[in-house]
Parts: C-alpha cells; structure tokens; sequence
C-alpha cells in the first residue's frame, strides 16, 4: 500500500492522529448505554451548529450516499412531483434518484462549468411544474463549483413548495452553511471531506416539514429517516450504532467549534484563492466557466494538452502528491485539488502547487 506525503484528494481527506485516536476506545453495547445516547445528541448538536440550524440532525452509519438515498426515499413516493436543479454530476445524478423512485422528474440544466444562474427560468419551472420537491448540490464536486442556495430558498417560500433538498457533503465544514436562514429541508453532509473524520458516517438535518412529510410517506427500510426523530428520546436506534465512528465524529466537530465555523470557511477561502491563482500562473485553465462561482474546497483543473491524466497522475504520485481524478464525462479531461478539511492548509496547498508546476514543465 502506498502512502502519499501530500494528499490532496477532494474526499476521504487525510484524518488526522486525535481524530483517528479518539474512536481507538472500546465501549459497551452502542445501542444499550445511556453514554452513546449523550454522544449521539452532542455529536448531532454540533453538527447543527456547523449547518446553523436549530433544528433537528440525524446521524448514520455509511457514507454522504446513505443520506442522499435515505432522505430522498423517507420523503418521496412514486408520482411526487421533483425539480432537479443541476449544474454537474450529482445534480443531474439526483434527478436519476427520483426517477428510480418513479418520481416525476423535471430537469432545469446548466453546463457542468456552471453555476446556477438565470433563476428567472427556475422561477418559471417552480411556478409552472409545482414540485414536492426541489433538489440541488451547494458544493459540485466533480465540477469544483458552489451553487448559491439562498435564491433558491427563497422561490422555494414563494411558491409554497414543500421541501429543499440539498446536498452540502463537501461544503459543510469548509464554508458557510444556513440551513435555516436558506430555508433547507433536508440538508445532506458526510464525514469523510471537510470534516476530515473516517468515510463512515452520514449526517442530514431534517427540518419539522420534512419530519411531518417522512410521517405521511412512511418509508420503512435500513436507510429510512423515521426511526431516527425519537432515538434519543427514547434511547433506541434502528440498527447498532457505531461508537467509534461517532466518537471520531465528535472530535472532529470540537475541533471545527474550537477553530469557529466562519474562521474555517474563511480559511477554506483563502486557501482556495491561492490554489486558483497559481494554477491560472503556471499557464492551467481553470474548469469553472468564468462567472461560475469556483469552490473554496475543491478547485477542478483542465487537463493540459501536452499531457494526459494518466502521466500527470502517476508523476505526482511519483513526488508523493496525490490528487483526484474525475468520473463520467469529466474523466481524463479534468482533476481536482481536495484542499477540505485538514488539506485546506496553506503550506500543504502551496507545496503541492510547487510540485504541480514542476511536473507539468516537463
Ligand atoms: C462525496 C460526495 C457525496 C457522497 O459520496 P460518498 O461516496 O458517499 O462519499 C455526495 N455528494 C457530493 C457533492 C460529494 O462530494
């Protein structure tokens, strides 16, 4: 197994020692003891604040995946109405969800390089189609993007449209997230980016429509949201918890209050504008289009043409940088640089950069 000096992944981000060190703890029976119960609400309380909701937060054994799917089939049945709002991979990809749901499904599309944007023709798509739903992506991975959600928020109060859907996996953490100021329903993260806990927990808040709206689907599965809106109350959990993935969870939020959450959105910024000027500097395109508004947690970078991915890939490998490819129609035509979390760390950015521009200048 190789182990690389600079990992600059968007996702699993490098964890570090204390977080690591905090679930190497053995414990008794996650779903017996009153203690799991009191790490879960602390856990739970600081990833509301992390979100800025007051509301309630849900919290899962799996991945970011669990809480897109799980959400999505606690609220939805066959024939609801869903507006995908898509400007890259996991936008367009949430509407696919819907659809495999046998949801009724209308896209309004953007390029990947793109941002949100002409939201007098989302007005017109909310006004005209009548969703249950709407979904969209604030951090687009793939495409290094962030999509603005307040606007989107507030056509969601004008139109009376029951639930936002929107997937932060990679903002939380790294920027600033108003769960409730945007008026989001259900707002999806994961541990494994901006967190920079291990890849095995899931997290969602779940606003009290969503609560009412889950009641009246009642969705019942390994993945469903209801059983969770009583378990601390009660102290019972659908399945065995995972103590130790919780309690690295946990560390990881202490460590994100004690920094603040604007203090770390602003370093995520700054980090992020670094990156971005010394890619443009050594001559790379950047893939946001311009007017797109890029990521501060991941910047996404056009493949030069004198060299493909493949040989960039492994001559960074070679000099102990890693950083991450891409999926679908973006593959071998654009990489990404994961500085979240931890990696959102200057001189890591900046050694990674110096190995960057001396790679592609060979
Ligand atoms: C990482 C990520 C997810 C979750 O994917 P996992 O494979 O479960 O980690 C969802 N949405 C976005 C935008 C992501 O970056």
């Amino acid at each position: 197994m190789k182990v690389y000096r600079i990992p600059m992944v968007p996702g699993p981000t490098s964890v570090s020692r204390e977080v690591l060190e905090a679930g190497m703890v053995n414990y008794g029976s996650a779903d017996l003891e009153g203690d799991y119960v009191e790490l879960y609400a602390a856990t739970t309380g600081m990833l509301a604040e992390a979100m800025g909701t007051k509301g309630d937060v849900v919290l899962q054994t799996g991945e970011g995946m669990l809480a897109l799917w799980g959400a999505m089939k606690s609220c939805l049945r066959a024939g609801d109405r869903v507006l995908a709002l898509s400007t890259g991979l996991f936008g367009y990809g949430m509407g696919c969800m819907a659809e495999s749901i046998g949801c009724e499904v209308r896209t309004v599309g953007f390029g990947f390089d793109e941002t949100l944007s002409d939201f007098g023709l989302i007005e017109e798509a909310v006004r005209e189609f009548r969703p249950k739903m709407i979904t969209m992506v604030q951090n687009e991975t793939p495409s290094g993007t962030m999509n603005p959600v307040e606007e989107v928020g507030r056509l969601k109060e004008k139109y009376g449209v029951p639930l936002l859907y929107v997937d932060a996996v990679s903002g939380i953490g790294g920027s600033d997230v108003r769960v409730d100021e945007w008026g989001v329903d259900l707002c999806l993260g994961g541990t494994q980016k901006c967190l920079s806990a291990p890849a095995s927990m899931a997290f969602l808040s779940v606003s009290g429509r969503a609560w009412e709206v889950a009641e009246e689907v009642g969705y019942a599965g390994y993945d469903a949201l209801l059983p969770f809106r009583t378990a601390v109350r009660d102290a019972y959990f659908p399945y065995t918890p995972y103590w130790q993935g919780t309690a690295q969870l946990h560390r990881a939020c202490e460590l994100l209050l004690e920094e603040g959450v604007g203090k770390a959105a602003e370093r995520h910024r700054r980090v992020a504008e670094y990156c971005r000027g010394r890619v443009t500097e050594m001559g790379l395109r950047l893939y946001p289009a311009p007017g797109a508004v890029p990521s501060p947690t991941v910047t996404a970078v056009v493949v030069p043409d004198h060299m493909d991915w493949k040989t960039l890939d492994g001559r960074l490998r070679a000099e102990g940088v890693v950083m991450g490819g891409n999926y679908g129609c973006l593959e071998g035509e654009v990489f990404r640089i994961g500085h979240m979390g931890t990696q959102a760390n200057m001189n890591l950015v900046k050694e990674a950069m110096d190995v960057l521009e001396e790679v592609i200048r060979k």
